[in-house]
């Protein structure tokens, strides 16, 4: 049945006593709320919006500081859902003003005649699902409550202004303001002496022009930020011509996007770039005045290494120093408390040189914090300010406060959605929330919301939300409610993402450590604008997986499950794999496919530096091999690993684990010498293991001539290379040396067969594919030969091996084989570490720099070891974790 005939036929906006009936109500009237809507009534939906404020314009109706502005480019800080409404505004400026923002979404509200179906000055109070009649009660602060089936916070991630944590602002005799409840009235500052307390975004934009008309302004920072000149002018003749070029592409492009904004994804790491090269792209970014560029467009790991990200914080500092005279003022205006990017920076138009004006004081809080305020001005640790005006700059309480300040929202069995998010919030896709039926969040915690170009992202969500209620309607459901298995495995997918990032090492509102006392986490989605579009379409076109739909003369669904399993980086990487449409690579044959993973090899991030590459010949089993020395950047020796490359016996060499050698000689601090052991099918089994093993003996002798350490050596291999590792080891034991300290197997094959269950949960879809398997197999090894344990390294003695990290993916049809090998190894009393990695798949942990949520498990490698040479853990300070929370510097 359809929903509008289910619902209580709606009323016209009843005032004062009786309950307005609608099909959806929505709460804001920002640009959320504008377009939910507009999409609403076409879709035939009663609505109403209801709206705190006397009208529309959000975030831009209530910041009316001066200097208020976008900070994402106009022409993409828009609408798009309509190419006529496209055509009917031109933006004046690169980074419209707050009032042009304004007059334009009350210029999309008389368009659309939006105002008959909106609110005003009416505040939603508090949310109560009501069981029996599966619709929500709205009460209101004014006029008639409101009975909806389905409720949609628009309530704004940035709405919600955070009071100020100082004690006295009552007693203050001047005039107070706060910059997100800013007077509609012309402020007069001139003449008078102003304190702005708070350097996040508006401060930054409103110090300035406060400057400009204040007889003294004395600025009170806390936390230093980062901010770029936006170099503000008519929109760039460069983006217009991108957009009016090909307009559909254009917008097309920002919803794939990371930011929302269409810039392409960038691939030179900085390592790979001399520092003229850094800082000419440095000073071009400079220039643009362009947040999502700079965030963008440098190298690609500044993102998401430390080390690549200081390298462009250090640049930045620089022009600090450089703009503002006073070196102190400098000092103190330069963040180092957290990587750029990871508190959101801000754009600013004369900001750092407002420092050197004369009428203008920093004070620097870290220094001489605040006590308190007086009726005359405001007091340090150090001395006292005398101030006529006082500004509050002190941001908002974030993603959460305005759905929170909604108190109670009451779900389903009386939960209380501020109970429910005591320990912070929990969603699925930052839309919905289990337990309370028929809510929907636009740009809620936990959905790209204030990572991205925000226009971009409301639409995906009301497009998203509206096309479910539709679909919803003409398939009789009336309730839509996330599961918990979703919910939780969205939280997982979330913290892997942000694990990818560095926003993890910074106290901001992004994570809630502004406010006093919220729960600490990274609250929006850190995946990227276009990956989660991808998602939420997946959800869809995997039958709603994660809801559970009901309605009064249908069957209950229930798609149950989580929609992201891999890791967000694993993810990508097959899904461009996918897109790819290869062609199985054993249906190149064997030289094909060598020239095939060549030519993929040659696409991936070069290896980072490491001291030195040596390449040699070493004596194998049956004539010289080649190999590959990484040797680290500190003084030698070093303990030496043996490293054998995967390939599945057949493809490969002792250059094909390029990266993953240096990477792991780096985290070690240990030689490695990656072995050119000899194939098939040219040279069959037992060739390998024979060649794996006397390279070894070769290089264990020749410790000193490699500039090793004499004694023990160690073995590591991925995969086939795992395997040879192994069965290194097993030959080492029984043949009289060489000494191996520790055997470090990745992904290793260690059994010939194939009926365990990851062959079959991973038989295809995972790049190494069960039928690849059955041919590395086949080229290498007769069946007849399979069970000899210098293939199948498990049906062999495991007693008195060295110790062993056998690392597993969980996406490999490997996995079982490994974790059977290691099961068997502890039970023969061989130490035995295991790392099952969660959301890898074959060759996650090898893909260095692509795979980035690797690192942990490269870390755990290394640390194995460095344990098996009798060496501590080394901690590297960067990307291999995050840092405890007691080691984060307060925001
Ligand atoms: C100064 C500033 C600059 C910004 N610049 C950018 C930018 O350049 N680019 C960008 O992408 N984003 C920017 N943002 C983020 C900005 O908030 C979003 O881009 C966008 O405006 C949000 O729209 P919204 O409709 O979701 O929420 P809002 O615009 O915040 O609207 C929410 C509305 O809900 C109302 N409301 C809340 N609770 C209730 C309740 N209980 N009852 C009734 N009404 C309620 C509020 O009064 C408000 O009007 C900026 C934010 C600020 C503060």
């Amino acid at each position: 049945m359809p929903e509008a005939m289910v619902a209580s036929s709606a009323s016209e906006a009843t005032r004062g006593g009786t309950i307005q009936q609608v099909d959806v109500a929505v709460v804001g009237a920002g640009f959320a709320g504008l377009y939910l809507l507009h999409r609403l009534r076409k879709a035939g939906f009663t609505s109403v919006v209801l709206e705190e404020a006397a009208d529309v314009g959000g975030t831009w109706y209530w910041n009316r500081y001066p200097g208020a502005r976008c900070d994402i480019q106009t022409i993409d800080y828009s609408y798009t859902f309509d190419p006529e409404l496209e055509r009917a505004w031109q933006w004046s400026e690169k980074y419209a003003t707050q009032p042009e923002i304004l007059r334009y979404l009350g210029f999309v509200t008389d368009r659309y005649d939006l105002r008959r179906d909106i609110r005003f000055g009416t505040k939603v109070t508090a949310a109560t699902w009501e069981h029996a009649a599966d619709r929500w009660l709205l009460t209101t602060d004014h006029g008639a409550s409101v009975s909806c089936r389905y409720y949609i916070m628009a309530t704004g991630c940035l709405s919600a202004p955070k009071p100020p944590e100082i004690d006295g602002v009552k007693d203050f005799k001047g005039e107070v303001y706060f910059t997100g409840r800013w007077p509609h009235e012309e402020i007069k500052l001139a003449g008078k002496r102003v304190a702005v307390i708070g350097t996040g975004s508006s401060g930054i934009q409103s110090i300035p022009m406060i400057a400009e008309q204040a007889a003294h302004l004395t600025v009170f920072q806390r936390t230093p930020n980062f901010a770029l000149p936006a170099h503000n002018g008519p929109p760039p003749a460069d983006r217009m011509a991108l957009l009016e070029g090909d307009r559909a592409g254009y917008r097309e492009q920002a919803r794939m996007s990371l930011a929302g904004v269409p810039w392409p994804q960038q691939m030179s790491v900085s390592w790979q770039l001399s520092d003229a090269e850094r800082r000419e792209r440095f000073e071009k970014a400079w220039a643009a005045g362009d947040l999502v560029y700079i965030l963008t467009q440098l190298w690609a790991d500044q993102g998401v290494d430390v080390d690549g990200n200081s390298l462009l914080a250090d640049l930045i500092r620089e022009k600090i120093r450089t703009i503002v005279k006073d070196p102190e003022t400098a000092a103190a205006l330069s963040p180092h408390d957290h990587p750029f990017g990871a508190k959101r920076p801000c754009l600013d138009t004369n900001y750092y040189t407002t420092y050197n004006r004369p009428n203008v004081t920093l004070v620097n809080l870290r220094q001489e914090p605040i006590t308190g305020i007086t009726a005359s001005g405001i007091k340090t640790g150090k001395r006292g300010f005398d101030v006529d005006v006082i500004v509050f700059a002190t941001g908002f309480d974030a993603m959460t406060g305005a759905i929170m300040a909604v108190h109670p929202i009451t779900g389903r069995g009386g939960k209380s959605l501020s109970d429910v998010w005591a320990n912070g919030p929990q969603t699925y896709l930052g839309l919905t929330v289990a337990g309370f039926p028929n809510l929907f969040m636009i740009t809620g915690p936990g959905s790209p919301s204030v990572l991205s170009n925000m226009a971009v992202s409301i639409e995906q969500h009301v497009d998203w939300t509206v096309d479910r209620l539709m679909a919803m309607r003409e398939a009789g459901y009336t309730t839509m409610e996330a599961t918990d298995t979703a919910q939780a495995g969205w939280a997982r997918h979330m913290a892997d993402c942000s694990t990818l990032t560095l926003h993890r090492l910074a106290n901001t509102w992004y994570t809630g450590a502004n406010v006093p006392g919220k729960a600490w986490g990274v609250m929006p989605y850190t995946g990227g604008v276009g990956p989660y579009r991808t998602i939420c379409d997946e959800i869809v076109s995997r039958g709603m997986l994660g809801f559970r739909l009901t309605g009064p003369n249908v069957a209950e669904q229930c798609n149950d499950g989580e929609v992201v399993r891999l890791q967000p980086d694993v993810r990508l990487v097959l899904n461009m794999l996918a897109d790819m449409n290869l062609p199985p690579i054993e249906s190149f044959g064997a030289q094909g496919a060598r020239d095939f993973v060549a030519q993929f090899n040659a696409a991936r991030p070069a290896g980072r530096p490491v001291g030195e590459v040596v390449d040699g010949t070493l004596a194998g089993a049956d004539g010289p091999l080649p190999y590959r020395l990484y040797r680290p950047a500190t003084p030698g020796p070093h303990p030496i690993v043996v490293y054998f490359h995967g390939g599945g016996w057949v493809l490969g060499d002792e250059q094909s684990d390029d990266p993953f050698c240096r990477d792991m000689c780096r985290r070690t601090g240990m030689s490695f010498v990656s072995v050119g052991y000899r194939h098939a099918p040219e040279h069959r089994f037992p060739t390998a293991a024979e060649d794996g093993y006397a390279a070894t003996r070769w290089i264990a002798e020749h410790a000193a001539e490699l500039g090793g350490k004499p004694g023990p050596v160690m073995v590591a291999g991925w995969s086939a290379g795992g395997n040879i590792a192994a069965v290194t080891c097993q030959l080492a034991r029984d043949r009289g040396g060489p000494q191996i300290s520790g055997q470090l197997l990745v992904c290793p094959v260690t059994d010939c067969t194939f009926d365990r269950p990851s062959y079959h949960e991973n038989a295809t879809g995972y790049f190494l594919t069960r039928s690849l398997m059955y041919w590395f197999w086949d080229l290498y090894c007769s069946p007849a030969d399979r069970t000899d344990p210098r293939v199948s390294p498990l049906r062999g003695k495991l007693e008195n091996l060295p110790p062993a990290l056998v690392a597993t993916c969980e996406f490999d049809p490997l996995r079982d084989e490994g974790v059977a090998y290691a099961q068997a190894m502890a039970a023969a009393g061989v130490p035995v570490e295991q790392l099952n990695a969660r959301g890898h798949f074959h060759s996650s942990l090898t893909m260095v720099d692509v795979v980035i949520t690797g690192v942990a498990a490269r870390v755990q490698m290394a640390n194995a070891l460095r344990r098996f040479a009798g060496l501590p853990p080394e901690r590297k300070e960067g990307d291999e974790g995050v840092r405890p929370r007691s080691d984060r510097l307060a925001a």
